[in-house]
């Protein structure tokens, strides 16, 4: 249920509002907007009547919010939610670029991609360190020295790091890490989840490979609901009847989510085609549907990339492609 209140509300008269609420064992959660203010209610709202809180003289409207997410939806919060990390902020009308290899192979090798995709306008640096492979003969990533070398990288680059967190108790580890990647295999990890929504630290959640836009808001929830802010939405491609792409992009996803919700989607077309002749295109396209950012995998040898060179792009492509996604996203 969302309260709309008049403009300028008494201060007082809002105040018994918020307790009368709480008393009823309500959680609020209040969104100040440019206009108006709107009270959130979170907890079982079937019992209340609507015409005693609508005949508060501050109130303007009372409206029951049908979706199961609460804190993810844009009725509860009409404005975007912006993510700062590091020197750059993440939605709210800016397009971010999150670049870098698959997994973390070596110092030189994340340093020199670091290097390059800083210059051509990347202000995040990723890269895997825990990997979840669908195989488990194949490489399973750098594990703690791979976090070492991400951090080395950010100390020579002063690029915030993002790279994926597989397991709640890995939490300590990534201390110094800016933004925590759940990856599309542990996206209904509930437990991670939970633990996450315990910190403050940006959490990117990749759509899973058979969810629906639901689910995706549900898992966002989560962390949301766990006093965690800082979600960002990742469309990462889904699994359908096709097989020349490694998944199918759902560019659909992008005004739809930021029509159901107030926080930032980022585009990750690198998992979505699994070929990096189709990233660049793909990445335009999400640009103009109004992505706030995209994670691309970029790879100084991709021939010789221990994990996903075939869809990894070449430090000079993303030099050639990022000026072309800031003047679309100004377009857009
Ligand atoms: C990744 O970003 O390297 C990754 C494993 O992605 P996904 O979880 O989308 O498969
Ligand atoms: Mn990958």
């Amino acid at each position: 249920m969302i309260i709309i209140l008049k403009e300028h509300p008494d201060q007082q008269k809002l105040n018994g509002l918020v307790t009368w609420l709480k008393d009823k064992g309500f959680d609020i959660h209040s969104s100040v907007g440019a206009n108006h203010t709107i009270l959130g209610l979170v907890g079982d709202t079937s019992q209340i009547d609507i015409d005693l809180i609508s005949a508060n003289e501050i109130v303007e409207e009372v409206k029951r919010v049908q979706e199961p997410y609460k804190n993810a939806n844009r009725k509860f919060h009409p404005e975007d939610t912006v993510i700062k990390v590091g020197n750059t902020e993440i939605g709210g009308g800016n397009l971010t670029l999150i670049a870098g290899p698959c997994s973390v192979e070596s110092e030189e090798q994340i340093v020199e991609i670091a290097e390059a995709v800083k210059k051509s306008g990347a202000t995040i640096l990723r890269g895997g360190a825990f990997k979840p492979r669908t195989s488990p003969y194949a490489f399973q990533g750098m594990a703690l020295e791979g976090i070492r070398l991400l951090l080395k990288a950010k100390e020579k680059t002063g690029l915030p790091i993002c790279t994926e967190i597989m397991d709640a108790n890995q939490l300590p580890i990534f201390e110094d890490i800016d933004i925590l990647q759940v990856g599309a295999r542990n996206m209904q990890n509930f437990s991670l989840l939970k633990a996450l929504g315990k910190t403050n630290k940006p959490v990117l959640i990749k759509r899973g490979m058979a969810c629906t836009y639901q689910d995706l808001l549900m898992s966002a929830e989560y962390v949301l609901a766990g006093g965690n802010p800082n979600v960002i939405l990742c469309e990462r491609g889904i699994r359908t009847f096709e097989t020349y792409t490694r998944n199918t992009l759902d560019l659909a996803s992008i005004p739809s989510l930021k029509t159901l919700s107030h926080l930032p989607v980022i585009i990750d077309p690198s998992h979505a085609t699994g070929r990096s002749a189709l990233v660049p295109s793909m990445s335009m396209a999400a640009a103009a549907a109004g992505a706030d950012g995209l994670m691309i995998e970029v790879h100084n040898d991709p021939p010789h990339a221990k994990c996903d060179g075939p869809q990894s792009i070449t430090p000079e492509m993303f030099d050639n492609l990022a000026p072309k996604l800031f003047t679309i996203h100004n377009l857009a």
